[in-house]
């Protein structure tokens, strides 16, 4: 059975910034879009394509903790590069994801890479905050870099276009990322009249944001930048793009258990976020410069 739509939300009126390097549309939880509606996901912040143009400060987010959840940043156009209090630096390109595990706690900063920002250019992005169920929210912080190449493939039919999985399954072709609780991710580039179906459990909370071009899915017109959010009545989706587009689609089976946030730190009990305040500011994240 098809899955019906609750609503399909243009793209916020004003973007915000994250440091001075994101330009960023917010649409969950921003667009009215709960976090206890669409669980496991608590934020979705989408860079639209934006050319910062070229400059020698390198442009980012500086050191800030997170803890409790994962962090995953989908990048369409430009480079960021990451440096963590786990030791880890990484730079993801077009078409990469990191998928970084805050778990207990870490301090990281995102930047534009270097020689990306000096030159400047298209810059398109797309950062996921997923919760973790509270038997992992302890699990010691680490990311996994998954480069394009490293996804799983799924050519569409009649040229109709590709299917990237980052994570779950698509039509029986497996992404590569390891995730706590079951959530798909899949990154879909239609040609023109491109068409795809494929099935979600009705259990998992489902969506898809339209990063470039226009679609049509189950039935509706979906514009350019626009967020659609289905309901659990079903499990079908299809998806045609009116013109050449590019779609990011997510769902997860929801994490019901309560959920306490406060900035960078989201827990299940206010306690908890005290203790994660006070854990922070003893230094017990690890130290990055
Ligand atoms: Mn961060």
């Amino acid at each position: 059975m098809k899955r019906s739509i609750e609503k399909i939300t243009p793209r916020p009126a004003r973007p915000g910034m994250v440091g001075d390097g994101f330009r960023v549309f917010n649409f969950i939880p921003g667009a009215n879009i709960s976090q206890r509606r669409i669980s496991p996901f608590l934020l979705l912040d989408f860079n639209a394509e934006f050319d910062f143009g070229p400059s020698e400060k390198i442009r980012g987010v500086d050191v800030h903790p997170h803890k409790g959840f994962e962090t995953v940043t989908i990048a369409y156009k430009g480079s960021v590069e990451h440096y963590d209090s786990a030791g880890s630096r990484g730079v993801i390109n077009p078409g990469d994801v990191q998928w970084m595990t805050a778990g207990a706690g870490i301090l990281h900063k995102e930047f534009h890479e270097k020689e990306f920002s000096k030159k400047g250019g298209p810059f398109e992005m797309v950062q996921l905050w997923v919760n973790l169920p509270k038997k992992d929210k302890s699990t010691p912080a680490h990311y996994q870099a998954i480069t394009a190449s490293q996804m799983g493939k799924a050519e569409l039919p009649g040229n109709g276009g590709l299917v990237n999985v980052i994570a779950g399954v698509f039509n029986g072709v497996k992404g590569p990322a390891y995730t706590y609780s079951p959530v798909n991710l899949f990154d879909i580039r239609l040609n023109q009249d491109g068409e795809l179906t494929t099935t979600i459990p009705a259990e998992q909370n489902a969506s898809l944001l339209v990063i470039n071009g226009s679609i049509e899915v189950n039935g509706k017109k979906a514009e350019e930048h626009s967020f659609v959010l289905f309901n659990n009545d079903g499990e079908e989706i299809t998806i045609r793009a009116t013109e050449k587009a590019v779609v990011l689609l997510l769902s997860g089976e929801p994490i019901n258990e309560p959920i306490a946030s406060y900035g960078p730190f989201v827990m299940n009990t206010q306690d908890e976020i005290y203790e994660a305040m006070k854990d922070f500011q003893a230094g017990k994240f690890g130290v990055l410069d």
